[in-house]
């Protein structure tokens, strides 16, 4: 101690705050020259799907707190459920010690996720379960036999997000994120991610009949001997920009990687828990993934936590005595943290006492709806949705689908109008991101796309 109690201070003010931001935060994804110019928002409370900054002004978590919460802010059952647990204990080590909360909250993941999933390895963000996935799949066919010693490289989408760890920029393929590093990255196979709207083969669906899958097919198969896994994000390509899947491709590259002795990762990080309507995006499509990884949702959007789910298949490749030197030497220091774990356990509970998935539908019915009227703006080019998640994609010319260019910031201009009208979203480049927490009633859904659908037009025309 110091005898300075300067750090214990509660009387500081808006503009102190702002102060102390400034000279200290560098904030994550942010321009910070621009931040240093704009008047920026200091959040201070939630209330279910509400904000409210330091000043008292309420706003709508348009982007459940970039994509995380789940039944709403200051949730009394998980403020509850972390009290209970904090009065026990915060943390202790899950490194040949197990916890409580922990072990419940594996068998209620397994429970829900799909069915040949059996194992749970912790970690605390979607980055490291990514990570995670990728060390697991590499290590499981070195262990396998000599036979699978060439299995040694990933298989991937191009323009996909899995996470700012290098291992997972590795395996994303979003250029304004990722290019600079690319000395530092390992190889990867790429398959094309479908984007009916740009088909990137010049095709319409369904006259296509799909021609997407079959190109991955057919590069699947040629790399199967060198490649260990493929990741992907299914039914919706989040960070890329809300790019949905035709009907159909999932179950494809599902049936590609089993053909062909090739694991199938799927990153859940963003649609998992609710967010597409269903508790896993892999429904959608009845897969069932090798691997699959959670995050963002798991701890309904309280504390970092994230898990990676393996088959009993997986898990057994990497048994046997000590000094066969099978073992996973991975873990990250607060893996299994029982607060983020009581919170995860309470959170996955609540889906079911409150019906949370049934009580979507006429959500999501009406969130369709709304979403077809932004048609009727002029520089809508696409809006594309699945369950709660959905992206609306603004071009400068709807007839040639021509871009906005990226220095017009036009998603940003938006972002900061629908600011002024009291709702909180975050674009990604020319795409509007629109996602509620699943909690989100029609009144107050209609209310956030009526503003985002007037801050649109009023931005652009
Ligand atoms: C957000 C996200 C990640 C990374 O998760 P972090 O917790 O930010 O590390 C990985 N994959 C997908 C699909 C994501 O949306």
């Amino acid at each position: 101690m110091n005898g300075n109690n300067d750090n214990l201070k509660t009387d500081l003010n808006a503009a102190d705050i702002e102060k102390i931001d400034r000279e200290f935060v560098w904030h994550p994804f942010t321009q910070m020259s621009d931040w240093e110019k704009e008047r920026n928002l200091i959040i201070e409370r939630g209330e279910g799907v509400y904000l409210y900054d330091i000043h008292g002004n309420r706003y709508i978590d348009g982007v459940s707190s970039l994509w995380v919460n789940v039944h709403g802010h200051n949730n009394p059952e998980l403020n509850s459920a972390l009290k209970e647990q904090i009065d026990k204990i915060a943390h202790s080590t899950l490194l040949g010690l197990a916890n409580v909360p922990s072990a419940i909250l594996a068998e209620k993941l397994i429970e829900i996720a799909p069915g040949n999933l059996k194992k749970v390895f912790y970690s605390d963000s979607g980055s490291t379960s990514v990570e995670i996935a990728i060390k697991v799949a590499f290590q499981y066919f070195r262990q396998k036999g000599p036979k699978y010693k060439d299995k040694k490289k990933i298989i991937a989408a191009t323009s996909a997000y899995h996470g700012d760890t290098i291992g997972s920029v590795s395996v994303g393929g979003i250029g304004l994120f990722h290019s600079i590093y690319k000395p530092l990255l390992f190889d990867t196979v790429r398959i094309t991610y479908p984007y009916c709207y740009r088909c990137p083969y010049g095709l319409k669906y369904p006259d296509c009949a799909l021609h997407c899958a079959k190109e991955a097919e057919k590069i699947i198969k040629v790399h199967a001997e060198e490649s260990c896994a493929l990741i992907i994000e299914p039914m919706i390509q989040g960070a890329s920009g809300m790019i949905t899947m035709p009907v159909g491709y999932l179950k494809k590259i599902e049936r590609a990687c089993k053909d062909n002795g090739v694991l199938l990762i799927l990153d859940e990080v963003a649609t998992g828990f609710g967010r597409t309507g269903k508790m896993f995006a892999a429904f959608h499509e009845d897969v069932s993934p090798d691997a699959m990884c959670v995050a963002k949702g798991i701890t309904g959007g309280y504390l970092p936590m994230a898990a990676t789910l393996f088959t009993q298949e997986i898990y057994d490749g990497f048994l046997g005595k000590y000094e066969d030197n099978k073992t996973f030497f991975h873990g990250h220091t607060y893996t299994g943290n029982q607060l983020a774990s009581a919170c995860a356990v309470k959170s996955v509970e609540l889906f079911k006492k409150n019906g949370i998935l049934n009580k979507m539908k006429p959500v999501i019915k009406r969130f369709n709806e709304l979403l077809k009227r932004f048609y009727d703006l002029k520089h809508v080019g696409e809006v594309r949705n699945i369950g709660l998640m959905a992206g609306i994609e603004l071009v400068k010319d709807k007839e040639t689908k021509e871009p906005f260019a990226e220095h017009e910031r036009i998603g940003h201009k938006v972002i900061l109008k629908a600011r002024e009208k009291g709702v909180i979203i975050r674009p990604l480049g020319n795409v509007i991101v629109l996602m509620p927490p699943l909690v989100i009633d029609e009144n107050t859904l209609e209310t956030l796309c009526s503003v985002v659908n007037e801050s649109i037009e009023e931005v652009t025309q």
